[in-house]
């Protein structure tokens, strides 16, 4: 099998036909092997019906039902699991993105990369203010601190080597740092301006909120491919700071008596002290529950914490 199509469903039952018109168009054109797979996260309109019908007549095209309503990334992550492509093509399924981009992204894929990332250059013509400067903060923070320079984190249409995506767990709205893994573990990313198109039909699920989700998971991200293996040495690191700070503003307090310029108990020193003391001793305690968490981690699944790349000769 050569592509795959992830599609994230919920209540798009007007979308569905047209986008699978789309899709046969461009994918027939293509004359590769795919598979389209639809996840249907709990949508509460006919979506369901729409996507049976089409399965009933087209075997190339897939149903994962979802119990309920889990989420956009939860639904990217089933579909993305049950892939059989050689590349993996996540999409949106409201018609915002254009399947006349698959054969270009694939195309750039196969000049050597990894991921193509997605970016939606023409966005937000209107909400600058509201809209289009979030997202422009948003994704320079995200490549600064993740080292991997992207304009567009948040297009869910981009393409993948099958074997960068199929090991990574995605929790929150962690999907979109998919390319920062696949470059942390060494894989080439790129990015390509795609065609962005507004909502006909439905409307969409998320507000300016999520700016500031995908911010706290970027911190749960970047700890974790820093710190993951060694949480002792962030918390660990911190609470020695604060205890060095605590014992030095001690030291000042006694020096000023001493030198008998202040009495200890006319400056704020002495609770700053005792503050800073306490919180360094509960930093270091942090790292050595967070080291037994981790340890459980690793060890309950029988999971390493590295990768190997290959063997020889054994
Ligand atoms: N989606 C989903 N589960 C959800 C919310 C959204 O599967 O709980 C799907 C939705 O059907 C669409 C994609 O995720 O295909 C993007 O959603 P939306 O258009 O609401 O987001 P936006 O384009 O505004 O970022
Ligand atoms: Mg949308």
């Amino acid at each position: 099998m050569k592509i795959s199509i992830v599609l994230p469903i919920y209540n798009e039952e007007k979308n569905i036909p047209i986008l699978y018109q789309e899709l046969n168009v461009v994918l027939l054109k293509m004359n590769i092997s795919y598979e389209v797979i639809c996840v249907n996260d709990g949508s509460r309109d006919k979506s369901l019906v729409a996507l049976k019908e089409i399965a009933s007549r087209d075997a190339n095209f897939k149903i994962i039902n979802f119990k309920n309503n889990f989420g956009q990334t939860a639904a990217l992550s089933a579909g993305i699991k049950s892939a059989q492509g050689e590349i993996i093509i996540p999409m949106d399924s409201d018609l915002q993105n254009d399947p006349a981009d698959i054969p270009k992204l694939v195309a750039k894929l196969e000049e050597g990369f990894e991921v193509v990332s997605g970016w939606r250059k023409d966005r937000w013509q209107k909400n600058i203010l509201t809209r289009k400067l979030p997202s422009v903060i948003a994704n320079k923070l995200i490549s600064i601190i993740t080292k991997v320079k992207l304009h567009d984190y948040g297009c869910t249409m981009k393409a993948y080597k099958r074997e960068v995506i199929q090991g990574v767990q995605l929790y929150g709205e962690m999907h979109r740092f998919i390319p920062a893994y696949a470059s942390w573990s060494g894989g080439r990313v790129t990015e390509m301006v795609v065609n962005y198109r507004s909502r006909q039909f439905g409307q969409t699920n998320y507000g300016i909120s999520r700016t500031f989700k995908v911010l706290l998971d970027l911190l749960v991200v970047k700890f974790l491919s820093n710190y993951m293996n060694r949480p002792i040495h962030f918390f660990g690191g911190l609470g020695f700071i604060s205890l060095l700070l605590g014992i030095l503003v001690g030291l000042i307090s006694i020096g000023l008596r001493i030198a008998e310029i202040k009495y200890i108990s006319e400056t704020p020193l002495p609770i700053l002290c005792a503050l800073l003391v306490i919180v360094g001793v509960q930093l270091v305690a942090m790292g050595i529950i967070a080291e037994m968490l981790m340890r459980t981690y690793y060890e309950s699944q029988g999971k390493e914490p590295y990768v190997i790349k290959e063997k020889i000769n054994f």
